[in-house]
């Protein structure tokens, strides 16, 4: 039965190869009939499809032995085709004429036009009818092109030995802070001395003519929220456990995240100075534990420190250094520069500002950057002294400026060459943020928070707010002046540096507020209060989280009855002139869908250049209700005709927001 004309038997082709996965155009009656139409099979429908062995034995039978003596085999070479292409890339593939592509393509009882698509089931049968050995390929995204450029793995780590990283957890108020003070004021690196310490969420210290940085957000929290965004930033763990407490629940817990990152552990043994300390006993409960003190024949270093009188503390660097020593970290300080965000907010006077850990490389002046979702150039940089600095080595904890957005704690920070690059997947990467955030609902436990002061009549969110330094006040308090939604507005009732206090904490009951710590703790008496009161207090060390907590929280407050859905964005890849000024756009869907009757604004490098609705949606001068990602459409917009290549476009609409 087999002849290089032969055309499949019926129930091979689908439908048309036209508009896949929208309305089948018109062209001749499908040959086959009986099969349906084609649009259920796989991706974009095309024809073939799944359906195309109904019925007629295993896969490939029209193209099997028999049948292929009678191909000519026209290059040995295996052409690698991607999961849908237009006639036209079909035919350039096999370096022939698109006439010839559609001959066969007819040939299989199919009308085509050089523009239409074909998926690759489609693609493989009428390369077989060529003679064309073919193979998919999935096209790479921009972000594993970005990630592949960067993955050179055998000099990726490098031979340079850099300073370890270290956390700091154990229990509330076994004395972290405290140890990080104490360490931070005994070691400054010399020659940078005299610098003023400024608190950026990292430091270094110099021991032995080595470097070591320290996270200074202790606790497990913040740790653990970098592991949960994939960033291991910590190479050992300090395990602060007081000496007159013992062991407590947080000590376990800080235990069993620093096991579950399998990050080396020393122990800590404060607060030995005080009456009723029993150092035996914290060894004791932490062998019953796993952790083993060496000098019991475990392998846990084990070191006895007063915080406050600041004894002990180099005995604990050098254990430091001498656990780094057996699990060395290694870089490469000639590379382009990774690194993760410490914390990021917005500086009231010189916009986002971040503390990025370098962990590989060199982050230098002017470097590129891509943080998460967000682009950037090092306009500046500085250490933890507040210098400037130039160039930031592996280990180096570096506050850095020029970035375009806030990213978040726990961001990937890459130095990249191809900028082009970087700003697609930038896009991408804010889009798929973008995407999480509009369709998720918030959480409940917000509304929850803020219930307090949105049963006020007056709508007003009140805030008593604690930070660490004065500097911080000033930030947050600039920042939330830019939140007010509506009729609604934020009043920070009162501010002040230090500890939360038993007297924050009545102003707040008193004044129906809320208490907001930035990187400050309360305080025993406070938390006792807070407690009985039911006061609510949030802690937070990135600027934007809190702003964006209240923001959610005002959203809660006010009515809102509509909110937006995304229903897909896309990529203006073409821009035509239409007779009378007028443009259309050609646009590639990247994901969800373009839909007629939505909402769709134009953005350009990420600002909104126009927010409208749809003159037309067309797809292959058809009318089209919805076109789905992964195709190419036409859009003319109501009152907008400056569409160019690169623009981005959201299709969107309001939804109605069910009242709790
Ligand atoms: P954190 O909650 O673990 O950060 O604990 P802090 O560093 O805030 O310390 C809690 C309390 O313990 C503070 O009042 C400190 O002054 C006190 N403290 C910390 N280290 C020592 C120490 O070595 N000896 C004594 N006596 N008190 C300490």
């Amino acid at each position: 039965m087999t002849n290089s004309n032969s055309r499949p038997p019926s129930g091979r082709t689908g439908g048309g190869p036209g508009a896949p996965g929208g309305p089948r155009r018109g062209g001749p009656p499908r040959r086959g009939g009986g099969t349906g139409p084609s649009r259920g099979g796989g991706r974009g429908g095309g024809f073939g499809g799944r359906g195309r062995n109904d019925g007629r034995g295993p896969r490939g039978g029209a193209v099997g032995p028999g049948r292929s003596s009678a191909v000519t085999v026209r290059t040995r070479r295996i052409i690698e085709l991607p999961p849908v292409m237009t006639v036209k890339e079909l035919a350039d593939s096999f370096s022939i004429s698109a006439s010839e592509v559609i001959g066969a393509l007819i040939a299989n009882g199919v009308m085509a036009t050089i523009n239409q698509q074909v998926d690759y089931e489609t693609a493989e049968v009428i390369a077989t009818e060529l003679g064309y050995q073919t193979r998919q390929v999935i096209p790479q995204t921009d972000e594993e092109r970005l990630l592949a450029e960067l993955e050179q793995p055998e000099s990726r780590l490098g031979q340079q030995s850099r300073p370890p990283v270290v956390t700091v957890m154990g229990h509330v108020d076994h004395g972290k802070t405290r140890l990080l003070d104490a360490i931070r004021q005994t070691h400054v690196v010399e020659g940078e001395a005299g610098g003023i310490t400024q608190h950026i969420g990292a430091y270094q210290v110099e021991v032995q003519g080595r470097k070591i940085t320290f996270l200074d957000t202790p606790g497990h929290e913040a740790f653990t929220a970098m592991r949960a965004r994939g960033a291991q930033v910590t190479d050992i763990v300090v395990l602060v456990v007081a000496a007159d407490d013992g062991v407590k629940p947080q000590t376990l817990e800080a235990l069993a995240h620093a096991k579950a990152a399998d990050v080396p552990i020393v122990v800590a043994i404060n607060k030995i100075d005080r009456e009723g300390a029993n150092p035996d006993r914290v060894k004791q409960q932490l062998s019953e534990n796993g952790l083993i003190p060496d000098d019991w024949g475990g392998d846990t270093p084990f070191v006895e420190v007063s915080a406050l009188q600041r004894t002990g503390i180099n005995d604990l660097l050098s254990l430091i250094l001498l656990v780094a020593d057996i699990k060395e970290s290694k870089a490469d300080a000639s590379r382009m520069a990774e690194g993760v965000i410490v914390e990021a907010h917005v500086d009231p006077n010189q916009g986002p500002t971040a503390t990025v850990l370098v962990q590989n490389g060199s982050l230098k002046l002017r470097d590129t950057i891509l943080v998460g979702g967000v682009m950037g150039r090092v306009r500046a940089m500085y250490d933890d002294k507040g210098q400037k600095l130039r160039r930031a080595e592996p280990a180096t904890p570096a506050r850095i400026f020029g970035l375009e957005g806030v990213p978040q704690a726990g961001d990937r920070l890459l130095a990249i060459t191809d900028e082009k690059l970087a700003r697609q997947v930038a896009v991408q990467r804010a889009r798929t943020a973008h995407m999480t955030n509009t369709v998720s609902a918030r959480p409940s436990s917000l509304d929850e928070l803020f219930k307090g002061a949105a049963g006020s009549k007056a709508k007003e969110l009140r805030i008593v707010l604690k930070a660490d330094v004065q500097g911080s006040i000033g930030a947050i308090e600039h920042a939330l002046g830019q939140v007010s939604e509506g009729d609604i507005t934020v009043s920070v009732v009162y501010s002040g540096t230090g500890p939360v206090s038993e007297s924050d904490v009545r102003l707040a009951a008193a004044s129906e507020a809320i208490i907001v710590g930035f990187n400050v703790r309360p305080d025993p008496a406070a938390r006792r209060v807070a407690e009985a009161e039911k006061i609510d207090i949030r802690f937070y060390n990135v600027i934007y989280n809190l702003v964006d907590d209240v923001k959610a929280a005002l959203a809660g407050l006010l009515d809102p009855e509509y909110r937006e859905v995304i229903d897909g964005y896309a990529d203006v890849r073409q821009v035509f002139k239409l007779p009378g000024r007028e443009q259309a756009a050609g646009l590639y869907i990247t994901d969800g869908k373009a839909v007629r009757n939505s909402k769709v604004r134009v953005l350009r490098s990420g600002t909104v250049v126009f927010d409208g609705s749809v003159a037309s949606l067309k797809r292959f001068k058809e009318d089209a209700r919805e076109v789905q990602t992964g195709f190419e459409c036409g859009l003319q917009l109501n009152g907008f005709n400056d569409f160019e290549e690169g623009d981005n476009v959201e299709f969107y609409h309001q939804e109605q927001v069910k009242r709790s």
